[in-house]
């Protein structure tokens, strides 16, 4: 039986922000401001949470193994 587990990843829409700028302003108390958009990927959390098996958690597992550098 495969087990599946929640995996947190980061959002690719929005980077990990939760929101984007949508290259408008607006204007707010004489000033103008970047106006930002509440990520719909993730619905502005930043994160998603992925359901993966135990064979997709190991590969996962080490292929973050092989980005880190040896501890000396
Ligand atoms: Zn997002």
């Amino acid at each position: 039986m495969i087990q599946q587990v929640p995996v947190k990843t980061t959002c690719n829409a929005c980077h990990g922000q939760g929101y984007f700028p949508t290259g408008q302003t607006y204007p707010y108390q004489g000033r103008e401001h970047i106006q930002l958009a509440c990520c719909s990927a993730c619905d502005g959390k930043g994160t998603l949470l992925e359901w993966v098996d135990l064979y997709d958690l190991t590969r996962l597992l080490k292929a973050i193994q092989a980005e880190q550098p040896q501890a000396a």
